[in-house]
């Protein structure tokens, strides 16, 4: 996998630690699924429902490229679908003007990614699916705690900037990777739509840290 990523040299801006760091979450979102089901139930599992919990992971589990890719769209569908009805409470929630400008921008750009990623899987010929994303609940749910744990004003925008770069982050992670393995897998359509949205995140947290730098961060000392 790193070896299919490294002779990509991968996409204008996204690093290669970028898409590693994305291959590592994929990984992680996989084993918690497993937990989760292994989890889920009576609470205390015999040795010998783990081993068919085991056995069913092992089935459920990406056989190749091609899988991987599928449900690396199915997370970030989830995720983006996600983020439309985090984006409003972020929005309303924040004090600055032009925080709060950029927040709607971006939520018009989030519901045009939900369409684009719908593309992809119909170019495809897959029905969109949406599968859950812990990276990004658990990414939502630290904006939130954000929001409660200040109070209005540049303390809590400074704090909804670094929450929505996080999520920004989290997705040119994830867009970078899965360009990368549409590239391989000469998926051009969805090569192409997934690059458009990859440059509309890259744009987004360039222009957050433009607000930061510019004046929030400053006032919220
Ligand atoms: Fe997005
Ligand atoms: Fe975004």
């Amino acid at each position: 996998m790193v070896a299919i990523l490294l002779e990509l040299n991968l996409f204008d801006g996204c690093s290669i630690s970028e898409s590693s760091r994305a291959v590592n979450l994929l990984n992680m979102a996989t084993t918690t699924k497993s937990k989760a089901s292994e989890n889920s139930g009576n609470g205390t599992m015999t040795m010998q429902s783990k081993d068919q919990s085991k056995k069913r992971a092992a089935s459920d589990a990406a056989k190749d490229l091609s899988e991987l890719f599928e449900d690396g769209l199915k997370d970030i569908y989830w995720a983006e679908k996600a983020l439309t009805k985090a984006l409003p409470k972020m929005e309303k929630n924040a004090t600055a003007d032009k925080l709060k400008k950029a927040i709607s921008k971006h939520l018009l750009e989030t519901e045009n990614h939900v369409k684009r990623l719908e593309q992809c899987f119909e170019s495809l010929e897959l029905k969109p699916k949406a599968e859950r994303c812990a990276a990004m609940a658990g990414l939502i749910e630290e904006g939130e705690h954000i929001i409660e744990e200040t109070q209005e004003g540049t303390v809590r925008d400074a704090g909804i900037i670094a929450a929505s770069q996080k999520v920004e982050h989290y997705e040119i992670a994830t867009y970078g990777t899965l360009a990368a393995f549409a590239k391989v897998l000469k998926y051009n359509e969805a090569l192409d739509l997934l690059l458009e949205t990859l440059a509309e995140e890259k744009k987004c947290d360039t222009d957050l840290t433009a607000l930061a730098d510019t004046n929030l961060n400053t006032q919220a000392k």
